[in-house]
């Protein structure tokens, strides 16, 4: 009987065991992750499940994978792989033979650099072990020191507003999300977390990060000098591909995967957070995502193509963040646009088109309060896979209803 093994125990991989089963697959299926835990949703890592004292928000129920006959392997990581003998070495000394390997190891939280490795008062936030120890934090009359102004850092600003805690985020380029947003939405989002009492300080270079007598203590360039309960790094990932680069398969941004999300190895795969892929709705580009509805749908289409479907990479890249009441939608990719539009909405929600030199509208993004942005972004989405080229007029109009310019 057939052998499909996905090392990866995140979004991804747990999407792709299921898809397996869904699309037929009656083989053997072994799922391998490192954490103690069955996969779980990290976005509201950093959102409600921060503020809250629940368990993780699994994936799927226990009884759904003895359903489905998978074999989960927590607490368990790949320590090996050869890709010629098809086979997998666990770190508990065991060793799978795999007809079919999806690779779905996600991406590692980056460390501040030279700062003390193991610290109790300098963390970062990727797994809910991370966000358990945060959590302790986030308290009245505690302060939380957020260094890098990024979605991850944001959303936790925002979560330790709401429960008291003092906040400051120190940003050392001018304005926060400089490569993920347009200046008009980062500035919307920079006066709400002013408005909500973070100090928030931008264009400051950080000269050390240490633990100092029980508390983290960074030393800006300035000389000046912020102590802090806890300090938490958020500035960026970097996708986990040592496995990958150990057996020899090419690594660009990731691990390297063609439209079908092969690798370089045969009957190798890769998705999610760990790859880069080509987009052709981009003209071929390389990308990598930190995505969670990329991390669903690469693990649904690896699994198809595992099975011999040869389904391209086609969706349109999609992102969300939430801070305080106001929900941030991205979708698309925005960098080669030359012209921005606005179309604001009610409740002082606004949307931005991206276009590119040629007029076609290549991404959009919204923020507002609660879904005020879900659905126009949902018709931009639409249009963007149109590859359409639509009256720049009628975008900035908030009288004209998106969904005419896609018949159009
Ligand atoms: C705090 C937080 C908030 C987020 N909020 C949002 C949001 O609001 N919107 C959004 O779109 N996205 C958000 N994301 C991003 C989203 O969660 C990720 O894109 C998604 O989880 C990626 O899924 P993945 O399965 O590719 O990787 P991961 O979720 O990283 O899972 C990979 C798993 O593989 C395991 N692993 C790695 N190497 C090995 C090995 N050798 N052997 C065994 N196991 C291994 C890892 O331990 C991990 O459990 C957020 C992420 C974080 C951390």
């Amino acid at each position: 009987m057939a052998h499909f093994v996905i090392i990866g125990a995140g979004e991804c991989g747990a999407r792709a065991v299921f898809a397996l089963r869904q699309k037929g697959f009656d083989g053997d299926i072994t799922l391998v992750g490192s954490e103690p835990h069955a996969p779980y949703e990290r976005p509201p890592l950093s959102k409600a499940g921060l503020a809250g004292k629940a368990d993780p928000k699994f994936v799927a129920a226990e009884e759904a994978y003895e359903a489905g006959r998978i074999r989960l392997l927590t607490g368990m990581t790949a320590s090996g792989l050869d890709a010629a003998a098809h086979t997998v070495a666990l770190s508990d000394g065991g060793e799978l033979a795999y007809d079919r390997l999806l690779l779905a190891t996600g991406a590692s939280a980056r460390a501040f650099p030279n700062a003390p490795g193991a610290s109790s008062r300098i963390r970062s936030l990727r797994t809910y072990q991370d966000a358990v120890t945060l959590r302790a934090a986030l308290q009245p009359g505690k302060r939380l020191a957020v260094i890098g102004g990024g979605f991850i850092g944001l959303e936790v600003a925002a979560t330790a507003r709401q429960l008291g805690a003092d906040v400051i985020i120190v940003e050392g380029l001018e304005r926060v999300l400089k490569r993920a947003v347009p200046e008009d939405i980062a500035r919307h989002i920079a006066e709400r977390h002013r408005a909500e009492g973070v100090d928030l300080r931008c264009g400051v270079s950080i000269e050390s990060l240490a633990e100092q007598d029980g508390k983290a203590v960074i030393r800006l360039s300035c000389d000046e000098v912020i102590e802090a309960d806890l300090a938490l790094v958020g500035i960026g990932a970097r996708p986990n591909t040592a496995l990958a680069e150990a057996a020899g398969l090419v690594i660009d941004n990731g691990i390297a995967v063609d439209d079908r999300l092969r690798t370089s190895a045969p009957d190798i795969f890769a998705a999610g957070d760990c790859c880069s892929f080509p987009l052709a709705l981009y003209g071929g580009r390389r990308v990598r995502l930190e995505s969670w509805r990329n991390a669903q749908e690469q693990g649904a289409l690896a699994a198809a193509n595992m099975l011999g479907a040869d389904e391209p990479v086609s969706a349109v890249p999609w992102f969300w963040s939430d801070q305080y009441d106001m929900t941030l939608q991205i979708s698309g990719l925005a960098d080669g646009a030359v012209t921005h539009l606005r179309r604001d909405l009610a409740e002082g929600a606004f949307i931005l088109f991206h276009l590119d030199a040629q007029g076609r509208l290549i991404a959009a993004s919204g923020i507002g309060p609660g879904n005020a942005v879900a659905r126009d972004i949902r018709l931009a989405e639409m249009l963007i896979a149109a590859r359409a080229h639509p009256d720049p007029a009628a975008l900035t109009a908030s009288n004209v209803k998106l969904k005419t310019l896609l018949a159009a």
